[in-house]
Order: C-alpha cells, then sequence, then structure tokens
C-alpha cells in the first residue's frame, strides 16, 4: 500500500512567513556598544521581502550567489531571511580570511552581490579589484562611500536598497532540494572547500537545533549567538529561531569578553554558543571582575574540544556548558552531550558531559579503523568517524560540477578526519584529529588528551601540542602555553603537575610560552601555524 500522507517541501520561506505570522514577541537584538537596537521577527520579515524585491530589481535570479561580509547583526538575519527564499544563494563570507583566499573564495563561488557591514568595508573594497564578476556591493550600518568600488560595481546603502520596497514577495514554490546557503570550511587543513546546503537540510537541522537532542531553542529562550553566522551558520542558530521563536541576541563586531559580559548584563540571554576560545577569555574576566550569568541556563560550546576543567569552571559560576561536536560538512551539529537519564552520581554524570555526545536520530554514524574495518561500539575501538544522513555534506562545491574526492568521502559516507571512540550507549569522543595525533616511540598521544591535562593547571591560561621530530622517539609533543603570571613560565613545575596525572613517556620536555596562542579565522587554536613557526624556529 501507499502512504497517504502529502508531501510538503520543506522551505525557508515558510520559516520567514511563519516566524512573521506567529512570533510577533521575539526579536532579533544587536549590541550597539553602548545599547540594544532591535528588530521584530515581523520586521526582518518585512525587510527580507523587500531585500527580494530590490535585488530581483537588480537582477538577481534564481541560483545567483548573494554574499554577505557581515557581523551577527539585525540585517544579517534578514539577509539570511531574504535571500534563499527568492531562490537565490546565501553565501556567507568569513570576515577573518587572508586577501587571497577571500579574492579566491568570491571568485570560486561567483557572488554576484555582496552585502558588507560598514565597519569592515574598507578590507572589502581591497579585494573587489580582484573579483571582476561582483556588480554591487550593499553597504549596512554606514555610508555608501565606506567602500571604494571599482568601475563597474554600483554601491548601494542597505536603507536606501530597501526603501518603498513592498514588504511581501512572491516567494518562488521551490523543490526542497534546491540550494539555499553556501559556506567554506575555514582552511585550518588546506583550500577551503565549499558546502552547499539545502532548503531541506537546513530545515531538518533547524528542528533539530530545538529538540532537546539539539539545544532546546524554544520560544522562552534568548540566545546569544556569539558564534559568527560565518562560520557554519552560526551553527544554525539563526533559522531554528524562526521556527522557535526564540529572541537572538547579536553582538555585532563586540567580541571581546568585555563586551560580551556587558550585554549579557543587559540582555540577560538563557542560552549563548561560542567556541572554548571565547568562553576561556569570559572566563579570565569573570574571576577578575564577578559577574552573576546564572541567567544562562546553559551554554553551548563545540568547534574544538572543550577542556574538562572549563567544564567544572562554568559549574562554579552555576551555568552548565553542553559539549557539542560538528563540522562545516555536517550543518554543523553532529552530537551533543547531554547526559544520559537517571543517573545520580554526579562523577559519572561528568564523564559523559566531557564526551562530545551522542547523534540525533537523523546522523547516522561508524568508526573506521585503520585496516578498514568498521570498529565496534565499546569504548575503545578507535577509529576514523563517518557520518551519513540529510544534514551532511554529500560532495564539495565545484563551479563545473561537486566533487567527492576519496580522501573525504567513503561509499556516501563524510570521512571526518576525527579519530573516535563510541561506548555501548552512544556517546562519542574525539581522541584527536587523525593529523593531529602524536607518535612516540611506537605510541600513541592524544594532544586532546594532553592539552586537557594541561589546562587543567590553574596556572595555564591556553595551551595547545603539536607534534614534532624528534631522532630518538620520531616525535615529541611540543607545549606552546601562555601562563598566568611570569612566576608560572616554569618548565619544571608543570612537569611536575603533570607526573602526577600522566603516564610518565607523555610528560613533554619542550615547552614555548607565549602572550597567545595563534587562533584560525574562527578562534581554534591553529596548528597549522604552531607547527610552521616551530619549523622556523620561532620558538625558544
Ligand atoms: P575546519 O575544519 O576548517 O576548522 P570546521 O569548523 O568545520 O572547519 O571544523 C570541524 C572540526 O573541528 C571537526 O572535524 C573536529 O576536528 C573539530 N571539532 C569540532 N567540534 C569539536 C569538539 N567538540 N571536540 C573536538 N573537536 C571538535
Amino acid at each position: 500500500i501507499e502512504t497517504t500522507m502529502q508531501h510538503g517541501d520543506m522551505r525557508i520561506a515558510d520559516l520567514v512567513e511563519y516566524s512573521r505570522r506567529v512570533f510577533p514577541e521575539a526579536k532579533i537584538v544587536t549590541w550597539t556598544g553602548e545599547g540594544t537596537r532591535e528588530a521584530t521577527f515581523a520586521q526582518i520579515g518585512d525587510q527580507a521581502a523587500q531585500i527580494a524585491n530590490a535585488l530581483a530589481g537588480l537582477g538577481v535570479a534564481e541560483g545567483d550567489r548573494v554574499a554577505t561580509f557581515m557581523w551577527n547583526n539585525n540585517e544579517h538575519q534578514a539577509v539570511y531571511a531574504g535571500v534563499p527564499s527568492m531562490g537565490a544563494i546565501l553565501h556567507t563570507l568569513n570576515l577573518r580570511l587572508s586577501p587571497e583566499q577571500a579574492v579566491f573564495i568570491i571568485n570560486h563561488a561567483d557572488d554576484k552581490v555582496i552585502f558588507v557591514d560598514a565597519t569592515v568595508a574598507g578590507m572589502l573594497s581591497q579585494y573587489l579589484t580582484g573579483t571582476p564578476n561582483v556588480q554591487h556591493v550593499v553597504v549596512c550600518n554606514g555610508p555608501a562611500d565606506a567602500i571604494t568600488a571599482p568601475e563597474g560595481v554600483t554601491v548601494h546603502t542597505y536603507d536606501d536598497l530597501l526603501a518603498g520596497q513592498p514588504t511581501t514577495y512572491a516567494w518562488p514554490e521551490l523543490d526542497e532540494n534546491t540550494a539555499a546557503v553556501m559556506c567554506y570550511t575555514s582552511g585550518t587543513t588546506g583550500d577551503p572547500k565549499g558546502v552547499v546546503y539545502s532548503h531541506r537540510s537546513i530545515y531538518l537541522h533547524s528542528t533539530m537545533v530545538t529538540t532537546t537532542m539539539g539545544m532546546g531553542l524554544s520560544n522562552a529562550d534568548s540566545m546569544l549567538a556569539i558564534v559568527p553566522m560565518f562560520h557554519v551558520m552560526s551553527w544554525g542558530i539563526p533559522y531554528a529561531a524562526m521556527m522557535a521563536g526564540a529572541t537572538l541576541i547579536m553582538p555585532d563586531r563586540f567580541l571581546q569578553p568585555e563586551p560580551l559580559l556587558a550585554m549579557m548584563a543587559e540582555t540577560r540571554p538563557t542560552l549563548a554558543a561560542a567556541v572554548p576560545t571565547i568562553w576561556q577569555g569570559v572566563s579570565a574576566l569573570l574571576d577578575a571582575k564577578p559577574q552573576d550569568i546564572t541567567h544562562l541556563r546553559s551554554v553551548v560550546v563545540g568547534g574544538a574540544a572543550v577542556p574538562p576543567s572549563m567544564i567544572k569552571k562554568f559549574d562554579g559560576y552555576g551555568v552548565t556548558i553542553v559539549h557539542a561536536w560538528g563540522m562545516t560538512e555536517t550543518s554543523p551539529l553532529g552530537s551533543v552531550a547531554h547526559p544520559p537519564a537517571g543517573l545520580t552520581d554526579e562523577d559519572e554524570i561528568f564523564s559523559y558531559r566531557v564526551t562530545q555526545g551522542r547523534f540525533p536520530a537523523m546522523v547516522r554514524a561508524r568508526i573506521i579503523g585503520d585496516d578498514g574495518v568498521e570498529q565496534p561500539w565499546d569504548g575503545e575501538s578507535r577509529g576514523e568517524l563517518e557520518v551519513a544522513g540529510p544534514w551532511i555534506t554529500a560532495s564539495y562545491f565545484q563551479p563545473d560540477g561537486n566533487v567527492t574526492d576519496p580522501g573525504k568521502f567513503d561509499d556516501g559516507w563524510l570521512r571526518t578526519g576525527d579519530v573516535v571512540t563510541v561506548t555501548p550507549n552512544g556517546f562519542m569522543t574525539i581522541v584527536d584529529r587523525a593529523k593531529d595525533i602524536i607518535k612516540t616511540g611506537g605510541e600513541w598521544i592524544s594532544s586532546v588528551e594532553l592539552e586537557n591535562v594541561i589546562a587543567s593547571n590553574p596556572a595555564i591560561v591556553e595551551a595547545t601540542v603539536i607534534g614534532v621530530p624528534d631522532a630518538k622517539w620520531d616525535e615529541r609533543p611540543f607545549v606552546l602555553a601562555v601562563v598566568r603570571s611570569e612566576d608560572d613560565a616554569d618548565v619544571d613545575a608543570h612537569k611536575a603537575y603533570l607526573a602526577e596525572r600522566l603516564p610518565k613517556w607523555q610528560i613533554p620536555e619542550r615547552w614555548s610560552f607565549v602572550t597567545e596562542v595563534p587562533k584560525t579565522s574562527v578562534g581554534k587554536f591553529d596548528k597549522k601555524r604552531v607547527r610552521q613557526s616551530y619549523a622556523e624556529g620561532d620558538y625558544t
């Protein structure tokens, strides 16, 4: 027999119209440096339609790429809503790329229009001489002359572009598999690669963000979205907020600990999301200048391993860190660490919270060992994590046809490059990125585990570990660390601390103390640069 159910295409336009109609109380709130400016979901819906009408007037057609070079703010949310709804493709450009990478990506994606925040327009002006196919630039939150454009590029301001445009648009009845948003990987490990999300994948992913397996984002929440809208769609939060009617607090360019804590004091969010290095900075400031942050029912932390000591630290502030794992290729939510029900023992609960968590129903996962054989979920067997599902990419974008290079795909599964174990009840732990594992005298050291133990010492502000060549042992760990005070730059003291916690052969003898560990464009420790600098003899 056949199903009696209707088919309904899942479209972003439906999310936009839904949020506009049923959540008049939900808002996007952007920090201005001193206070806030707000737009209701109804106003965002109006602006989305105005953007679509204006872009159609400029000749933007279905499938054309419209980029953003923007912070998290009201206007960015409206562009998120309007561009895919009209059938064009939103391309979120990373604000912290090198000029070469930015020019490469703009040309590779063939962006026709770019929305830019005035505060970063100077940077974009430099790129535009190398991007001949860009036809229009729309300056947000500032004057048109913030941009210096070459001939052939028309400059608009956001307000002028929208002025007089109708606040409705006859959204096209797109097939749900139509491309909606594209995002390039941050390029930590090679040239940035393009991933193209569909209306369907975003819709399904948004649903997950609102469930208790995801972030449980609801109408009762206001969420501080620190993770940039160019870093995997701010982890799916802007679209999920339309589904749940959650208020979003947008930090704009104010991403340092001081303004983040000031905006928290004023807006009292119930949720927040950011990579560990952001919380590291917030925590250091909280210790120096205590502030009540218990309005946060939890903070979602991922993108890099969260040290257990950080989870403990936030428990001390009365705030629960929820650890999550994902990639640009996985939309990004791949797993979230909510401990199983029924536990009462705090240590046991903690042992689940430090893992990368369980996979939601729509993410299939398997472990493939070095020998290519699937490994059991026994909490011990290791191998590369492979994932599959409706919001996991099946290829990388290329203008002349998407590619599935065998290093990244395996018979329809995405190879994550992460080495993991999974417990019988489905909790995944990332042992390391395959290329970061350190092999010393025939034994493996997990750089993640070593970093966690090093970071548990209160004298350490932040630390990363790489494997470096060693004549006797092939490779040995090298630690690059930032310490609390000059007195803490004491290798013997650090080794003594580790000696109580690690086997002797794992204890690093090479250390260097710096004022900051290099970070990638999305705020992760940049091991590629640390390796380069080490090879060039910069750390003595
Ligand atoms: P890039 O690979 O360019 O940095 P992504 O932001 O997509 O771009 O990074 C995905 C990778 O980040 C994952 O494959 C994994 O190695 C790492 N990662 C993400 N979340 C976590 C986490 N919670 N714990 C450990 N590693 C993580």
